[in-house]
């Protein structure tokens, strides 16, 4: 018998019109016969723990699914929360996430942030040589079990914004209490430097980066990229954004990739083995990060939901489905060259998207090899 772990692949096609052959179908009944159980502790409290989004985003997790896994959850018997730590400021996130539905109302659970208020409520935890201590969120960080749910998009930087990715970045705080950004998600971007670099000669003045730092701490006064070096998250989000590559964050691929598995091996650290489910949602893919103001059209054609304890394998299975996709015309991914064995997100983006997972592996947190049971 394989000792590979599995991968569960719900595929997004019906066969017939009845509720049972969709997607939302398979997925409710996926869950009913799923052992969730045996990694939720009865009675236990549990994170089930998304990416909220950002105003403008609007092709994130549907609430249905969100409420389904959240039902899941209650049938253990378990009590829900769906969580994240604060990408922008707390209050301001909660209001993003109700306008994209997710409400206590609507999911049958609270939404709660899992670092607080103001976005430091968090435990150290030691990640690794390249990141040193780390602030987990203190409602992840506290659990016994958790659910994580991931919009499958690109990531500039990580190439996929997969479920390492949503561990990783979203369980650390943005600081810790008393501490700063160097102890937090931000370091992973920042790991030569302190400060972004910016390129007067590129840049077109159009102000995008500004209107999206969450942290409201650039300034253009005589028209220089300006940044309040103590107010500063460290988010990477004004290098992201701008559309010339005017601006860049002081760090290498392969040591931000090394940096990402790190931070998902910290927030992995505070459960123990076989308590955390991963359900990837591979629908209206977006080229870059949910924290991005706006929606594109998605880069491929919907794939399904992929569902496994293991998240190197969960991810290495999401890139093996997007080598072997088209990009969908007039998306971002239309014009891309497919070269063999590369995924529709290292094409975009011009990088090894496979470098987190080999480092994942290294570090012990799943398997690159897995087994795929396809359902319906
Ligand atoms: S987003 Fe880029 S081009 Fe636009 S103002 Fe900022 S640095 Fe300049
Ligand atoms: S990294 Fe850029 S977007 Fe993020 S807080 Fe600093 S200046 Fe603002």
């Amino acid at each position: 018998m394989s000792e590979n772990p599995k991968v569960y692949h719900l595929l997004p096609h019906s066969k017939t019109f009845s509720y049972g052959s969709g997607l939302m179908g398979k997925f409710e009944s996926f869950l009913k016969d799923f052992d969730l159980a045996a990694y939720v502790p009865r009675d236990s409290v549990v994170p089930v723990k998304m990416h909220l989004g950002n105003r403008g985003a609007f092709r994130t997790i549907r609430p249905a699914f969100v409420r389904a896994a959240v039902d899941a959850v209650k049938r253990v018997p378990a009590v829900p929360f769906v969580t994240d730590s604060a990408r922008i400021p707390a209050c301001e996130y909660l209001n993003v996430a109700m306008e994209a539905g997710y409400t206590h109302l609507t999911l049958g659970a609270p939404v709660v942030i899992a670092d607080g208020m103001f976005g430091n409520d968090s435990i150290k935890v030691h990640a690794g040589e390249t990141l040193g201590e780390m602030a987990i969120a203190s409602a992840i960080h506290d659990a016994t079990a958790m659910v994580v749910l991931t919009h499958v998009k690109g990531h500039i930087q990580a190439v996929l914004g997969g479920a390492l990715k949503n561990v990783s970045m979203g369980g650390i705080s943005n600081h810790p209490r008393g501490g700063d950004w160097h102890q937090g998600r931000g370091k992973m971007h920042f790991l030569m430097g302190d400060l972004m670099e910016w390129d007067a000669e590129k840049c077109i003045l159009c102000q995008d980066c500004m209107n999206v730092c969450p942290a409201e701490c650039i300034t253009f006064p005589d028209d220089v990229y300006t940044v309040d070096k103590k107010k500063c998250w460290r988010c990477g989000r004004c290098a992201r954004i701008c559309p010339v590559e005017a601006i860049s964050v002081p760090t290498t691929h392969e040591q931000f990739m090394r940096a990402v598995a790190e931070g998902a091996r910290a927030v992995l650290s505070t459960f123990e083995p076989k308590r955390v489910v991963y359900v990837s949602f591979l629908l209206e893919m977006q080229p870059e990060c949910d924290c991005m103001p706006l929606a594109d059209p998605p880069i491929a054609q919907d794939q399904g939901i992929l569902i496994s304890d293991d998240p190197v394998a969960i991810d290495t299975a999401t890139l093996d489905l997007l080598s072997r996709t088209v990009p969908l015309p007039e998306s971002r991914a239309a014009s891309v060259t497919p070269k063999e064995g590369w995924d529709l997100f290292s094409l975009l983006h011009r990088k090894d998207g496979r470098l987190l997972l080999r480092e994942a592996e290294k570090l012990g947190l799943g398997r690159c090899a897995y087994d795929l049971e396809v359902v319906g």
